[in-house]
């Protein structure tokens, strides 16, 4: 056991609490030293697996040793919980979304300035390789002027688990992934928001949304879209984007996928083709090398850098990767989307 390392504890043993101990076992310079589950069964199965478990919260926090804790609880626990561990001292790495609204995280922040402790959000979607590659081709103008970018979330299996169908514990999918997918294009699009618009979706019959479409149109008139769902049995690509001389294509994880540039403004002019029941200039395909296809930019990313920045940070050395601000204003955006659902209207923003 090594001194430099920081000492962890893990609150909520469920899914997300599993992938933590997983990533954290991969990373230097952090150390495991506990969980904790309000769940026997949890509990259980943590020792089972090898780990110390405290026998409660407080006991968490009255732990001196222990200089981080790491939420991975149901949405609407959060607040409480990192409130209670920064009051006690520690550090706290939050999931996401980080609390159920904007007005619960200010709370947090003005807590966490108070006793100077360190406190982030893991929207470790902001590493994932199919975004950085989308976000390379978008810095670079690969694509021209990026005016739509389209992001799309398709899933056939409904909402999972239990609490994610309840309003109460912070269920629904614009909490689930919309917190993601809005988050990963306001740190690329560095734009004013102009106007939101969104449909949620409730076609499973819960009380919260099983999916939604989702507009932010930006200041420049760029538009984003995303798309959610969860009864969707063919998928449409997770990313399209399009700009003024080139469009970029990713169907999957995979990153399956491919980019086409406009080699030459010549050949702009068609003849007419056959398409359907009707003839057509505008959609008659390009000649030949006119628009040359590539592959998909490849983007190295590893999610450990969430954790070791976390730890600069403590150490002083760094500033947060997720900035808490951009965090708070993905919460507002996604209360305009509740509202502009709710009015079905178009709503302003910044
Ligand atoms: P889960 O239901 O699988 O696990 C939650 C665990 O927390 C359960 O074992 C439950 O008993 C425990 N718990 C509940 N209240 C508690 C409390 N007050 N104190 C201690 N333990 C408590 O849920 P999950 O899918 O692991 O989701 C947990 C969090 O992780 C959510 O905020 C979710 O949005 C987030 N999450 C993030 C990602 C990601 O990629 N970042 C993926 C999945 C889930």
């Amino acid at each position: 056991m090594s001194i430099d390392k920081h000492k962890v504890v893990i609150v909520g043993y469920g899914g997300m609490g599993k992938q933590h101990v997983k990533k954290i076992t991969e990373t230097d310079r952090i150390e495991l030293v506990g969980v904790f589950d309000i769940e026997e069964e949890p509990q259980k199965t943590a020792q089972e697996n090898g780990h110390h478990t405290y026998l409660s919260f407080e006991d968490v926090l009255s732990d001196d040793q222990v200089e981080i804790v790491l939420i991975a609880t149901p949405n609407d626990s959060h607040k409480d919980i990192a409130i209670r561990a920064i009051k006690a001292g520690k550090h706290v790495i939050c999931e996401k979304p980080v609390t159920l609204n904007s007005q619960e995280l200010e709370e947090i922040l003005e807590v966490a300035e108070t006793h100077q402790k360190v406190f982030a959000v893991h929207q470790n979607r902001r590493w994932d390789e199919d975004f950085l590659s989308i976000k390379k081709l978008y810095d670079e103008n690969a694509l021209g002027e990026a005016f739509s970018i389209e992001q799309r979330i398709h899933g056939s299996r409904g909402i999972p688990g239990d609490w994610r169908h309840q309003k109460e514990y912070g269920g629904g999918m614009m909490l689930d992934w919309g917190v993601h997918l809005i988050d990963r294009i306001t740190i690329m699009v560095k734009e004013k928001i102009k106007s939101v618009y969104c449909k949620m979706s409730y076609v499973l019959g819960n009380e919260v949304d099983d999916g939604f479409k989702l507009v932010l149109t930006f200041e420049s008139g760029k538009t984003a879209v995303f798309e959610v769902g969860t009864s969707h049995y063919l998928s449409l690509p997770i990313w399209f984007m399009t700009g003024t001389t080139g469009t970029a294509v990713i169907h999957d994880w995979n990153m399956n996928g491919k980019v086409a540039k406009l080699m030459t403004h010549e050949d702009r002019d068609a003849t007419p083709i056959e398409a359907g029941a009707g003839l057509t200039k505008t959609m008659a395909p390009r000649g030949e090398n006119t628009v040359n296809e590539f592959p998909i930019p490849r983007v190295a990313t590893d999610i450990r850098d969430f954790y070791y920045n976390f730890m600069d940070v403590i150490e002083g050395k760094a500033e947060l990767a997720v900035k808490n601000s951009d965090v708070l204003r993905v919460m507002k955006i996604m209360e305009a989307a509740f509202e502009s659902s709710e009015l079905n209207q178009v709503v302003n923003f910044e």
